[in-house]
Formats: C-alpha cells, structure tokens, sequence
C-alpha cells in the first residue's frame, strides 16, 4: 500500500462525505416537496370534482382519468428522483475509485522516482569515487606488478558498472519509445550457456550450473536484445542470494512449440506483492535507505520488454524452501521482421558488454 499525506486524503473523504449527506438531504427533500405538491394537487381536483358533482364518491374519485393522470404523474416524477439520485452515487462511487487509483499510481511513480534517485546518485557516485582511488594510488604510491594488476582490475570492473548503468538508461527509454527486435535465426541454448559461462566469470563465490533438457530448436530471436535478458536474469540471481549458493539455468524445448528458460536461485526471494511491480522502471524492492545490494531497478523492466517483444512471457516463481525462479516462455515460431534494425541492435550491444 502507498503511503500519501494523510490529511490530504482524510480532507478528500471530508468532502465527499459531506456530498453524500447533502445529496441525500436535498433527495429526501425533493421526495417530500413532490408528495405535497401530489396531496395539493389531488385536494384541488377533489375539490373542482366534488364541485361539479354533489354526490361524488371516493371510488369514483380515486378512479377517475383526473387523479389517475395525476397519479401516474407523481409515480413518475418519485421513479426519477430515485434514479437520479442512484446515478448520482454510482457516478460518485466510481469517480472516488477512480481518483483513489489515480492517486495511488502517482504516490507509486513518486516513490519510484525517490527510489531512483537516490539509487542513481549511489550507483553514479560509487564507481567514479573507486576510479578516482584507483588512479590517484597509482600517483601517490610505488606499487608492485600483482599491485597494479588487482588495482587496475577494480578500476575496470568500476568503469564497466558505470558504463552498464548508462546504457541501461539509454536502452531503457529507447525501449519506451520503440523497440524493433532484429529476428536472427539462435540457438537459445548455446546463448544460455554462453553467458552462464560468462557470469560465473565474474561472480567465483556462487555456483552457475546451466543444464539443457533434450535438444533446442533454433528460434528467430533479437541476439543482443536475449543477451541482455539472460545476463540481466543472471546476475540478480547471483546478486541476490547468498555467497556459496547454486543457481541454475535450465532450458528446454515443450511440446506446444515452445522453449522454456528457468533461472533458478536459492536466494532471498521476492514477497507475493512485490512480484508484479519488480517489472515496472525503477522500482526495487525494499527501500533505498535500507537496501544493501546495487541496482537502479532497470534490469527487470528491460527484460520484461525484450521478452514482451518476442510474443513471449515472463513469470515470477518460488522457489522452495527459499529463493525464486524467473520462467521464461518463448514461442519456437515467430515473427515479424523488424525495422530500424541496426540501430537497435547496436544499441543493445553495447548494454549487454560484461
Ligand atoms: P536492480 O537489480 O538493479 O535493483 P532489477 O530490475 O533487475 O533491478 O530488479 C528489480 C528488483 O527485483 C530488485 O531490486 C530486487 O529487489 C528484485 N529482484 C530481482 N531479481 C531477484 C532475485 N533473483 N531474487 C530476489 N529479488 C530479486
């Protein structure tokens, strides 16, 4: 649930409490008024009636085409007041929903953008304080080759984390703008393994095992674009989980001309209510005052479009007893060609170098 100001919503409760009241009243009113005005009018016409005829009866009164038509009139005019008054409350109830969902995407999108800047200014600011070290020991001090050779290491890896930030930005808002996936015969399992090989590279602590179930058709897919989504997928899995644990990758091809990709932690898990918005631009789970890990909140949302554009899906899974499995579902036949290919595929390449 977001949290927004409190007396801001309570005053907007207020005020549509006091509209309910005030409608109902002026209802209630208009209900009265129309029944006096019925009993003035029947006394009137009795009156004319009785008038007219001495002997004039109740049952002749109460049947004639006079105080029927009267009648009817009145029936009428209580159906509308009733009706306008239900329209009244359904058109408010409605209007209430709908500005309290609004209000809570906008509490949600801001919270986000908190989120993101401070992550942002942390994942900014990190890398470049490392390099700036890095080069001024190298000034300062006299260092040995295996010095300089660990010290030049940390200097890169800095600089490749500042550099996957920024093309992750850039991607991320081509990606909103218009995505075209360049459709290239791969053999996703050949790709899968590949970039275990190349995460388990660079993270010794935690064990990658990638395991293929039977043989894998090839697929027309965009190579840099499940590139990307494979590393992405990858790294959290390590990222997020304890040192000295397993993830797996693991790949198959179903009956229903389909490839299934499964990465598999044992990590710390996504909470029911969080799986769905890990997808959404910036956001991260946790709050960014508390979060230890690293991360802008982009890498989910990034795979979540690439896999969207291949007519394929992604779901979020426990794993027992703990950790979490992200399933990836992608059609064996596919797909229109796109446009604009170079440039997108360029453009992903460069977000996917480890
Ligand atoms: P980042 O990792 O940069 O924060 P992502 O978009 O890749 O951004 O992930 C969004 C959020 O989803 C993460 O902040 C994390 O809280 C959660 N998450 C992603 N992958 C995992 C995972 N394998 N295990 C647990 N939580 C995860």
């Amino acid at each position: 649930m977001v949290k927004g100001k409190p007396q801001l919503r309570l005053l907007s409760y207020g005020v549509i409490a006091y509209m309910l009241l005030a409608f109902t009243w002026w209802s209630i009113l208009l209900f009265t008024k129309n029944r006096d005005a019925f009993a003035a009018k029947r006394e009137y016409i009795h009156l004319i009636m009785a008038a007219q005829d001495n002997e004039l009866t109740d049952e002749a009164f109460y049947t004639s085409p006079q105080y029927t038509t009267l009648e009817n009139a009145y029936r009428r005019q209580e159906w509308m007041i009733l009706g306008e008054a239900l329209v009244f409350v359904v058109s408010l109830v409605i209007g209430v929903w709908l500005i309290n969902r609004g209000y809570n995407k906008e509490m949600l999108a801001a919270q986000q953008r908190r989120n993101f800047l401070l992550s942002i200014t942390h994942e900014l600011k990190s890398p470049i304080a490392s390099i700036r070290l890095v080069l001024e020991t190298f000034r300062k001090r006299k260092l040995t080759d295996s010095q300089v050779g660990k010290l030049s290491n940390n200097g890169l890896k800095e600089a490749e984390r500042l550099n996957k930030l920024v093309t992750d930005l850039l991607l991320s808002a081509k990606l909103e703008i218009a995505y075209a996936p360049y459709m290239e015969p791969i053999n996703l399992a050949i790709l899968l393994e590949e970039m275990v090989y190349k995460v388990q590279e660079k993270s010794p602590k935690t064990q990658i095992l990638f395991h293929q179930d039977g043989s894998i058709p090839p697929i027309k897919g965009d190579k840099p674009g499940l590139t990307s989504v494979f590393i992405n997928l990858l790294e959290n899995a390590v990222k997020y989980s304890h040192s000295h644990t397993a993830v797996y990758a693991h790949i198959e091809a179903k009956q229903d001309q389909s490839i299934v990709i499964e990465i598999t932690d044992n990590g710390i898990g996504i909470p029911d209510k969080e799986k769905k918005l890990i997808f959404e631009k910036f956001y991260r789970v946790g709050s960014e005052n508390t979060r230890t890990t690293k991360g802008t909140g982009l890498g989910l949302y990034i795979v979540n479009e690439i896999i969207r554009a291949h007519n394929g899906n992604i779901q979020v899974l426990d794993n027992a007893p703990n950790g979490t499995i992200f399933k990836i579902t992608l059609p064996i036949k596919h797909s229109k060609p796109s446009h604009n290919i170079t440039q997108q595929t360029q453009n992903i390449e460069e977000s996917t170098k480890i």
